[in-house]
C-alpha cells in the first residue's frame, strides 16, 4: 500500500480528522446543507494546493468546475493574501518577498486555478471530458472539485425513469473518468453534494432534519472513497467522517473567518 500524501485545509483539527488533509489519489466527498461551508473549504484548498514544497505545500494547480455559481475570485484573493501572512509567521520569513520568489502570489494562485462554469448535467460532461484532456497536458494539476455535483441534476424528476436512467448513466460515466484520473494522474477528487429528504413510502410528509440524507442516492454513495458530512449548531462548525475505508467515524470543530479555513 503506497503512503498517502495530502492537501492541507489550515485548520489542524480538520486535517488530524482527515488523516492530514484531503487525500491525493482519492475521491473526497464533501456533503452538507446550504450555508454549512462546502464551497469555502474547496476555495481554500486551491489556494493551499498551490503553497510552494519548502513551506509544506504540492506547488501543484487546480482545476475547479463550478456548477452554483458560487467561486469568486474576491474570496480566493482574501484567502491568499491570509496564507501568505500565515506562512510569513510560521516560517519566521522576514517579509513576503521568499514566497514572491517561489511564485506564491495573489495573480499566480489566481491563474492557477482553471475555472470552468457549468449550469446544466449536459455541460458538466462535457466539462468532465475537457478536464480528462487538460490534465493530459498538464500533470502539475493535483487538485480537481466539482461544487456541486447534485445541483445540475435538479431538474431530473425521479419518477421520470428515462431521465433517472440518464442521469445514472452521466454520474457512472464521471466516476469512471475520475477513477482513471486518480490513478493514472496521482491527483485529489474533492465533491460536494447536497442533502435532500429521504424519500420513503410514508415519511415524505414527515420532514426533520434526520431524514435528511446527501443526495444523488446509494449508487453514488459508493463512488466515493471518502465522506465528510458538514455541520453547524450555535455557530460552531463541525466536519464528520461518515464514510470511509481507513478512518474511524469521527468528527470535529473548526471555523471559516475572514482569514479562511481555521481551528
Ligand atoms: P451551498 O450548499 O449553499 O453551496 P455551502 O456549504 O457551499 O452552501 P459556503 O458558501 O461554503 O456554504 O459557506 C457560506 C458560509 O461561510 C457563510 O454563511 C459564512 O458563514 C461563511 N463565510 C463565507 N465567506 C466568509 C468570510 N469572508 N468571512 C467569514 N465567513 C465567511
Ligand atoms: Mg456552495
Amino acid at each position: 500500500e503506497q503512503k498517502l500524501e495530502f492537501i492541507c485545509t489550515f485548520s489542524p483539527a480538520f486535517d488530524k480528522l482527515l488523516g492530514g488533509g484531503v487525500p491525493i489519489g482519492k475521491i473526497t466527498e464533501l456533503c452538507g446543507a446550504a450555508g454549512a461551508g462546502k464551497t469555502q473549504v474547496c476555495m481554500q484548498l486551491c489556494v493551499n494546493v498551490q503553497i510552494p514544497e519548502t513551506f509544506g505545500g504540492r506547488n501543484a494547480k487546480a482545476i475547479f468546475i463550478d456548477t452554483e455559481g458560487s467561486f469568486t475570485s474576491n474570496r480566493i484573493i482574501e484567502i491568499v493574501k491570509s496564507t501568505q501572512n500565515l506562512l510569513v509567521d510560521r516560517f519566521n520569513l522576514t517579509n513576503r518577498e521568499e514566497l514572491i520568489k517561489h511564485n506564491f502570489t495573489v495573480e499566480k494562485v489566481l491563474q492557477n486555478i482553471y475555472y470552468y462554469r457549468c449550469s446544466d448535467h449536459v455541460q458538466l460532461l462535457a466539462c468532465f471530458n475537457n478536464v480528462k484532456v487538460l490534465i493530459e497536458k498538464q500533470p502539475s494539476i493535483k487538485l480537481v472539485i466539482i461544487d456541486s455535483l447534485a445541483y445540475p441534476f435538479r431538474f431530473v424528476d425521479f419518477k421520470d425513469s428515462n431521465l433517472l436512467t440518464m442521469k445514472t448513466n452521466i454520474l457512472n460515466n464521471m466516476m469512471t473518468i475520475a477513477y482513471q484520473l486518480i490513478t493514472k494522474f496521482n491527483l485529489a477528487i474533492l465533491i460536494t453534494n447536497q442533502m435532500t429528504t429521504r424519500i420513503t413510502r410514508d415519511s415524505v410528509s414527515n420532514v426533520s432534519s434526520s431524514n435528511l440524507v446527501p443526495a444523488l442516492g446509494e449508487t453514488w454513495a459508493h463512488s466515493a472513497n471518502l465522506r465528510i458530512l458538514l455541520s453547524w449548531r450555535n455557530s460552531k462548525r463541525q466536519a464528520c467522517v461518515c464514510k470511509s475505508s481507513y478512518l474511524p467515524d469521527m468528527s470535529c470543530f473548526y471555523k471559516i473567518t475572514e482569514r479562511g479555513i481555521e481551528d
